[in-house]
């Protein structure tokens, strides 16, 4: 077991009163596999994911990935430990924007340093089909580089688990399959992916896909009646 949660909670304390955003969600996902979760929007993928790779501390339950509970420790050494182990990307791809891919996809370097990284992100970019544009910014490239960029960035390190946010939303169906593409690449390689979603398209390539509406998991019951999902894995 790679990443595995456990009993995870989570409320926001809004305007309006208590948010239940995840309400005790288990889940495993072992080294070489890739999981999808979809659900929609406002049902607490991104909670869920967030907390899950050491960006959100949950009100409850626990996160272990790579045998270390990520919220027993310190806020410092969780930060360590995420850029050491921890790959994310997100639709929005966060990328810096007076930075040049090569100087973005080097940033978790700046942070830890790490031998070769200038090496590394160019194997990075060119395995990505990106070693033409290497040199341009954020705003000259098409939103399919830019979610390529933030990927090899994620992959910099060489994570062992790659969390991924709809990272498809805001690209055409060519790019997303090349990012997709990636991410089976990645788990087949001997990493962990979990991917949120509430788009069916990235559903097939997942090796196991689990639904999720109003802060949990949907039970197996449920599960069995509904024939867009291949399976279901509920704790
Ligand atoms: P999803 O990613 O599935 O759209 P989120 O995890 O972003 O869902 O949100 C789950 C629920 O928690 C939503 O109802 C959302 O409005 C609420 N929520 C998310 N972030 C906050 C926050 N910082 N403060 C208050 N409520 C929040
Ligand atoms: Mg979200």
């Amino acid at each position: 077991m790679l990443l595995g949660v456990q009993r995870l909670t989570k409320q926001y304390r809004g305007p309006d009163g208590r948010v239940d955003a995840v309400s005790e969600v288990s889940l495993e996902v072992d080294a070489g596999h890739f999981v999808a979760i979809r659900g929609p929007s406002g049902c607490g993928k991104t909670t869920l994911l967030l907390a899950a790779g050491g960006l959100l501390k949950p009100d409850d339950g626990q996160v272990m990935v790579e045998g270390q509970n990520l919220y027993s420790l310190s806020p410092e050494q969780r930060a360590q430990f995420r850029a050491k182990r921890i790959g994310f990307v997100f639709q929005q791809f966060h990328l810096v924007p007076y930075l040049s891919v090569l100087e973005n996809v080097r940033v978790p370097s700046m942070a830890w340093p790490m031998e070769n990284a200038a090496a590394r992100a160019q194997e990075l970019l060119e395995m990505l089909g990106m070693s033409h544009r290497l040199h341009h910014k954020p705003d000259a490239l098409s939103t399919g580089e830019r979610q390529r960029t933030a990927l090899a960035r994620a992959l910099l390190n060489r994570p062992g688990l790659l969390l991924a946010d709809e990272p498809t939303g805001n690209l055409d169906r060519e790019n997303a399959e090349g990012v997709l593409q990636f991410l089976t690449q990645f788990a087949h390689d001997g990493g962990a992916v979990l991917l949120v979603t509430h788009d069916d398209y990235a559903l097939g390539f997942a090796d196991r896909t689990i639904k999720m509406r109003e802060g949990r998991f949907h039970s197996a019951s449920e599960e069995a009646t509904d024939e867009t999902t291949n399976e279901a894995n509920v704790s």
